[in-house]
């Protein structure tokens, strides 16, 4: 349970495999959270910036970033900018990033950086939730978002190596959990890119649900072609197209959150 009266919870959004829909996830997930009327800050800590550019942020808006927080501890509020879904703002990312896991190599508290960053926030800040779209890789950063967070939502693609990986992350949550965040819970697992025509998916669901069994969401990401449209646009799918399939599945999504937290919240 977090200290902090309005109960900030952090979301870190990972899995090592890429095109996986991390990133897709955490922009969708955090608009149907803001629609819901929870204040969320996302924090972009992949180098590739994905989440900064799918919400329409340009590099030129890109004063302060993640680097700066993680690298040279500045402080996280002068990296915040609003996006234009109301009640959504994120902490952008630049390439600069990639240069994170060299330099943090001997700096002390390396791991604990954006924990750090995060106190004054949780503390005394706005934001129901703070979702964090991790890079594609299990190194420093992510290790300091899986130190950071409340909770961890893995998103699995539904294809043949769905399950590939998920054992080497689920070792580093139990790294993490007994040496910097013991409090380290999985949220839960989403599929993504759900393809009804294709044997395939249906059968690496039912794989993934016999073996996570209720940490799976009942939510379903379909494959949907807006889905994949929105970033060119610089805009959420849930803006672009809130009709269309995938957008009404990432509010079912955000409900079954809520719901999952609420429930830790009341403990
Ligand atoms: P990650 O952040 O894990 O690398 P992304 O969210 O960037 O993954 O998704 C990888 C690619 O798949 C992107 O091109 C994205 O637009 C596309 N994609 C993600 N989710 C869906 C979906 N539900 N339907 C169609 N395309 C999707
Ligand atoms: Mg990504």
């Amino acid at each position: 349970m977090s200290e902090s009266p309005i109960n900030t919870r952090i979301i870190a959004i990972a899995n090592q495999k890429g095109g996986v829909g991390k990133t897709t996830t955490t922009i969708n997930l955090a608009t149907a959270l803001c629609a819901i009327g929870k204040k969320t800050l996302i924090l972009d800590i992949d180098p590739q910036g994905n989440a900064s550019t799918g919400l329409g942020i340009d590099h030129a808006m890109r004063h302060t970033t993640t680097y700066d927080v993680l690298v040279r501890q500045v402080s996280i509020e002068k990296a915040i900018v609003h996006t234009a879904v109301p009640g959504l703002h994120i902490a952008p990312a630049e390439a600069d990033l990639a240069g994170a896991e060299l330099e943090l190599a001997n700096a002390p508290r390396r791991s604990h950086r954006l924990k750090d960053a995060l106190q004054t926030l949780r503390k005394n800040s706005e934001y129901q939730y703070v979702l964090i779209d991790c890079p594609p890789s299990l190194n420093v950063v992510t290790v300091n978002a899986l130190t950071a967070a409340d909770a961890l939502l893995v998103p699995l693609q539904c294809e043949f190596f769905a399950l590939e990986g998920l054992s080497q992350l689920l070792r580093t949550v139990d790294l993490v959990r007994g040496n910097l965040n013991p409090q380290l819970e999985i949220q839960g697992l989403v599929l993504t890119m759900y393809d009804p025509r294709n044997n395939l998916s249906k059968q690496v669901s039912d794989d993934v649900r016999a073996h996570f069994g209720d940490k799976v969401y009942k939510t379903v990401i379909p494959r949907n072609v807006r889905v994949s449209e929105a970033p060119s646009y610089g805009k959420p799918a849930l803006i672009y197209d809130y009709k269309c399939a995938g957008s009404k599945a990432y509010m079912r999504l955000a409900s079954e959150v809520i719901r999952r937290e609420d429930k830790v919240r009341a403990l």
